[in-house]
């Protein structure tokens, strides 16, 4: 951690006291120095996340002192903004700010356009979705009910994380490392998935190919099973499946599909508002802890949405 003297501001700019920043799995990859969508993080300068955070003084005739605003300038505590850096937030009664950084933002929006535009949920599939106890998989899984899924399925790495998936409206769940992937699955969709949203990667990247039906649909959302990686992952070894079942395999990254937030936040205040959608938010206290809550993130230690309350 260090201190940093607060520059004056300029024309236009605000000072924002920060309240909730997030911790997110796509960091560790710009922890690597290779090209990717974003750019790595620098050595000696701070990192950055996004971030809730409250003006305490203005040059901006947009934004008033008390506005609460969603920016990218997390990891810090206090930060000055230029005009547009932050986007004006309104929560909604009784909710946190935070809700922001998940819910009502980029993970719900990741889960939403994953399962819709890229896997093409339709009514009646059976769906499987892995990390499903995080912020994009537990959204993930729900929406898929609330669209019209015959059945969704869930792995998660905690006994306790499967009994919150059946309380959430999971048909079915399982504890990914008390048995293999494979075995688990085939028991818990027994005639087979049509869509599988992979946030994880490896075994279940496999075990999904195998227990795909005809015509399945692939959202690959993300492979936390090799963030860590020293060496390759080793590819799924029945990649060769997806030619003789004609399935669909497509990647993506939300930054391409942000048009679609208007129609996903009119969906989820619906069914946020009725009481259809559940969402939980694991809170770590203090700048000071982030570090571990990051680490904890890519351990399991959250169940939904990691934040960390500035
Ligand atoms: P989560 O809230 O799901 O947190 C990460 C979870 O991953 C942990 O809680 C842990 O849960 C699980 N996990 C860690 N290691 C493994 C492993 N080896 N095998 C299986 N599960 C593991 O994070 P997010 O919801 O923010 O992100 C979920 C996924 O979506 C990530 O892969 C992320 O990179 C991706 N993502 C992709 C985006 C895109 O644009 N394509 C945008 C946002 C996220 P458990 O206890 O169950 O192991």
């Amino acid at each position: 951690m260090a201190d940093v003297d607060q520059a004056e501001l300029g024309d236009g700019q605000v000072r924002v006291r920060n309240l909730f920043m997030s911790v997110d799995p796509y960091m560790r990859g710009r922890m690597n120095d290779v090209k990717s969508y974003v750019p790595p993080f620098q050595v000696g300068e701070p990192l950055e996340g996004q971030a809730v955070g409250e003006v305490t003084e203005t040059r901006d005739p947009q934004l008033a002192v008390g506005d609460l605003v969603l920016h990218n300038l997390g990891w810090r505590e206090e930060t000055v903004l230029g005009s547009s850096a932050g986007r004006k937030i309104h929560p909604p009664e009784g909710m946190s700010p935070s809700a922001y950084l998940g819910v009502l933002g980029g993970t719900t929006l990741t889960a939403y356009v994953g399962l819709l535009d890229i896997a093409g949920l339709k009514p009646g599939d059976t769906v499987f979705v892995s990390g499903a106890a995080g912020a994009v998989g537990s959204v993930a899984g729900q929406i898929a009910k609330l669209k019209g899924a015959a059945r969704v399925i869930g792995s998660a790495g905690s006994d306790e994380k499967v009994r919150w998936l059946r309380e959430i409206g999971f048909d079915a769940a399982f504890n990914y490392k008390t048995e293999p992937v494979f075995s688990q699955l085939k028991e818990a969709a027994p005639d087979g998935i049509d869509v599988y949203f992979d946030n994880v990667g490896g075994e279940h990247l496999e075990a999904a190919l195998s227990v795909l039906n005809p015509h399945g649909r692939v959202a690959l959302c993300g492979a936390i099973a090799h963030y860590n990686a020293t060496e390759p992952p080793p590819g799924p070894r029945n990649l060769g499946l997806a030619i003789t079942k004609r399935l669909t395999l497509r990647g993506f990254i939300i930054f391409d599909h942000m048009g679609r937030y208007p129609e996903m936040i009119s969906d989820v205040s619906g069914w946020l508002r009725d009481g259809t959608l559940q969402h939980a938010e694991t809170v770590v206290e203090g700048l000071h802890n982030a570090p571990q809550a990051f680490l904890d993130l890519l351990n399991g230690g959250n169940t939904g949405k990691m934040v960390v309350r500035l």
